[in-house]
């Protein structure tokens, strides 16, 4: 951060800002000025909430459930979670592993504030989610990025993992779906993953968004791997801001001491929320994951006849990562290009880490219609541009 004086903190110097919302605070800017404009750039449904669950939300507060929970969030929504976990996976998961939290952002912030310390190391697959470099450099830790191959569908390769570990390496952040690749790990590379024996750090916020054989779950293969989650993407439920994350036994006693001190509890009426929302189960998730599916099909079909290179199909999640090196080698400058010139907001690839340098991150979590206008809009403009 250029300009710090000695007025701030120095571990705010590891913070990078996330460029994907960057692009779309301008993108609202252009909006508010009367521009059309059309978000593929950030990671968020475009659909409503299910309505049941919405509707819990507002009869909670109706009803004057608008005080603190237990610090570990309520009981009944944590035992719904460790039922998913039962039905879904086949693993038991005590509802006192589980801790509710404002997002999966908030359990990322608490797990790695847990278990790091200054030097620790912590790999995962690049491209990469952006802010978990900043999570885990804020607590002094080294995040070391393992470089996956697009031919190969952009998936973790245990082999190049086990070639980077070292005597400071203290977890392997695993994120499958991934975001920004959609890659989905095969339930082989996941068993061999867990086999190096470096404890596991699981996200698995894009769970349900699989379009072939369903994700595992690193508990599956893993029973001390801790493990985030949440409403965000499943349910369409990201302003609810409501996550969690599964602790090994015996574990959570510490991560309940942070969120007592930082957070006390989840809003409660997002918890009810949640509560209704598993109570739905697929019949919420499955028609968007339909949706998503012809959409995921149409945005390759569109990116492919843009001249953008998208190797391997997307297998899950709502992105698709895909090489613009025919157009540039500032994906940034080319990101904010476009936004201006077309009013198309789409995510520049160096968010997600050095590989992106010449790549967009384009979200499907827009109409079939919106995809369509985006496509041609960005079409006449590249033609054009000489
Ligand atoms: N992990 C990944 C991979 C994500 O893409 C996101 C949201 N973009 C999050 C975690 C955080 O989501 P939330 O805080 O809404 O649960």
């Amino acid at each position: 951060m250029a300009g710090l004086s000695g007025r701030w903190a120095e571990r705010l110097g590891a913070m990078q800002p996330f460029l994907v919302m960057e692009v779309l605070e301008r993108a609202q800017a252009l909006q508010r000025a009367g521009r059309s404009v059309i978000h593929l750039e950030v990671g968020e449904p475009d659909f409503p909430t299910p309505t049941m669950a919405a509707e819990a939300g507002s009869a909670a507060i109706a009803a004057g459930d608008t005080h603190y929970t237990h610090s570990l969030g309520l009981l009944e929504l944590r035992e719904a979670i460790s039922h998913r976990y039962e039905s879904h996976y086949g693993v038991a998961v005590d509802p006192d592993r589980i801790l509710v939290t404002c997002g999966s952002s908030l359990a990322l912030l608490y797990l790695f504030g847990a278990l790091l310390n200054p030097g620790d190391e912590v790999l995962a697959a690049t491209p990469h989610y952006p802010c978990y470099p900043n999570f885990i450099r804020f607590f002094g830790g080294t995040f070391v990025p393992v470089p996956t191959d697009p031919m190969d569908g952009y998936r973790l390769d245990p082999a190049e993992v086990r070639r980077r570990v070292t005597p400071r390496t203290r977890a392997l952040l695993l994120n499958s779906p991934s975001n920004p690749t959609g890659a989905v790990l095969t339930r082989d590379r996941m068993a061999a993953l867990a086999d190096i024996g470096v404890p596991i750090l699981s996200d698995e916020i894009y769970h349900d968004l699989v379009y072939g054989e369903p994700a595992a779950s690193a508990l599956e293969f893993s029973p001390d791997a801790w493990v985030l989650d949440g409403f965000s993407k499943r349910f369409a439920m990201t302003g609810w801001r409501l996550g969690y994350l599964v602790a090994p036994a015996g574990c959570m006693r510490p991560l309940q001491i942070l969120q007592q001190n930082f957070l006390i509890s989840a809003a409660p009426f997002a918890q009810r929320a949640g509560v209704a929302a598993l109570a739905l189960g697929d019949s919420a998730v499955a028609p968007l994951r339909e949706a998503y599916d012809a959409r995921r099909r149409l945005t390759v079909k569109l990116l492919h006849e843009l001249g953008f290179g998208v190797p391997a199909m997307p297998e899950g999640a709502f992105y698709v990562f895909a090489d613009a090196s025919r157009y540039t080698g500032d994906s940034l400058a080319f990101a904010f290009e476009l936004l201006e010139a077309t009013g198309v907001a789409i995510a520049p690839g160096i968010d997600f880490g050095d590989a992106g340098r010449c790549a967009i991150r384009v979200s499907y979590a827009a109409s079939e219609e919106n995809l369509r206008e985006a496509a041609s809009r960005i079409g006449e403009y590249l033609r054009n541009r000489g």
